[in-house]
């Protein structure tokens, strides 16, 4: 059926590259580019059917329209890191190729996420007649989908959502980041942020939490709010939506640790002086922690991601949750991932099935929650991530 065009041969595109190749019957043809040829080579040397490998420094606009166009795809799959979000959108433009993605875009020397850099593409896709699918990965992604398809199957509105994620698993590292450390580290380090009254407040990093009992055997947690981007689009698409809070678990360990490299400076993201070289501590912390791909065959245990809404159906108050549970060592077995790259590629995979097949269609940029749930929610069923949803 089509051409995909996957950019970033890291944890997830691992995943994505794996479950893309599993749909031959929409993924006809698997191009898989990344800055380093050698990985996309390695990822390709997994996978039975043949995958085209390609090198490409996707900061470059030139090169990225150079590669579309010779590649012809049908859809690029931007999985690479947040700051090439926006050269990635520019070079699809130009092209004339639909665009996904799984994070938004930031900029290098900001810790600071955002939707309004990529939103102001709207005009652009809309008029090219292409479309944008952000945040195509699990939070966000699927956290929007859920959000979307309580709002339409179960609550006639949602007052508060709680976007709940749980990493119960364990990789047996002293400390390590489940994805990329650099990105990883500047979202846990920012202050915390919530949607409440129709405004945002501000809260110091990792100050609030509280207890959640999670279901399934994985049992009471602690979790802490944070800001997350999912929360951005969705009180914007669903302005009924009063409360919007993001909570993750995070062991003791890996925030004792934390609190040491940030208190000693190792996750600063301004460039020091090493030696007459510039250097940036968060980004030389990266290269001295384990690469998050090499966790998969070392993680045991489960994630639980999922959203609780409450809200109104016919005058009455109801609770929904809905969430997935992931086994780290059943993804391995898989596609050789742990779940952390599982859980945002196999949702990368379906939104490109959406666009790909015509189930979502539009011209523009879009949010997850601004298109139908129904057919990713059972697609999330058939290729790996089952969801349970139960009141509470
Ligand atoms: P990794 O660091 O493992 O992989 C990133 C890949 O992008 C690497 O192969 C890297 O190349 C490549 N890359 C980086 N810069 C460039 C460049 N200039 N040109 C070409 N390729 C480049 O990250 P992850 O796989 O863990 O994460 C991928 C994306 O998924 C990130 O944007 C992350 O924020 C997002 N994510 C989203 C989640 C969600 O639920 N929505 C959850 C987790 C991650 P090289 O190997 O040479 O360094």
């Amino acid at each position: 059926m089509a051409k995909v065009l996957i950019i970033g041969a890291g944890g997830v595109g691992q995943v994505v590259a794996h479950k893309c190749a599993q749909v031959p019957e929409v993924f006809t043809e698997i191009v898989l580019a990344s800055r380093t040829k050698a990985k996309c080579d390695a990822i390709a040397a997994q996978i039975a059917r043949p995958i085209e490998t390609a090198q490409v420094d996707a900061d470059n606009v030139a090169e990225l329209t150079a590669l579309i166009e010779r590649v012809q795809p049908g859809l690029v799959i931007n999985v690479a890191l947040p700051y090439q979000d926006l050269t990635i959108m520019d070079a699809c433009l130009a092209t004339g190729v639909n665009y996904l993605d799984t994070a938004n875009y930031e900029p290098r020397d900001q810790a600071k996420f955002e939707y309004s850099w990529q939103w102001a593409y709207q005009e652009r896709f809309r008029e090219r007649g292409l479309m944008a699918l952000l945040g195509s990965g699990f939070d966000p992604g699927v956290t929007n989908v859920f959000t979307a398809w309580l709002r339409k199957h179960k609550l006639d509105r949602i007052r508060e959502l709680d976007i709940i994620d749980c990493n119960a698993g364990d990789h047996g590292q002293p400390f390590a980041t489940n994805f990329n450390p650099e990105i990883n580290i500047r979202e846990v380090t920012a202050k915390g942020r919530y949607w409440d009254g129709g405004q945002w407040r501000e809260t110091d990093p990792l100050s609030v939490s509280q207890m959640f009992d999670f279901p399934e055997g994985i049992g009471p947690r602690k979790i802490y709010l944070m800001y997350h981007e999912e929360l951005e689009s969705l009180v914007k698409h669903l302005p009924e939506i009063e409360t919007a809070r993001f909570w993750m678990t995070f062991s003791d360990n890996y925030l004792k640790h934390l609190e040491v490299l940030q208190n000693v400076g190792m996750t600063r993201i301004d460039p020091v002086l090493y030696n007459g070289q510039e250097i940036v501590p968060l980004q030389f912390l990266k290269a001295v922690l384990p690469d998050p791909g090499s966790l998969g065959p070392l993680t045991k245990g489960r994630t639980c991601i999922g959203c609780v809404a409450r809200g109104t159906r016919d005058g009455r108050e109801e609770t929904h949750y809905i969430y997935n549970i992931c086994d780290h060592e059943a993804c391995y077995r898989e596609v050789g991932s742990q779940a952390i790259s599982y859980t945002t590629g196999v949702p990368a995979m379906i939104g490109a099935l959406m666009m790909l097949t015509g189930k979502w269609q539009g011209a523009g940029v879009f949010n997850l929650e601004q298109l139908d749930p129904d057919p990713f929610m059972d697609a999330l069923n058939r290729y790996g991530l089952p969801w349970h949803a139960t009141t509470l």
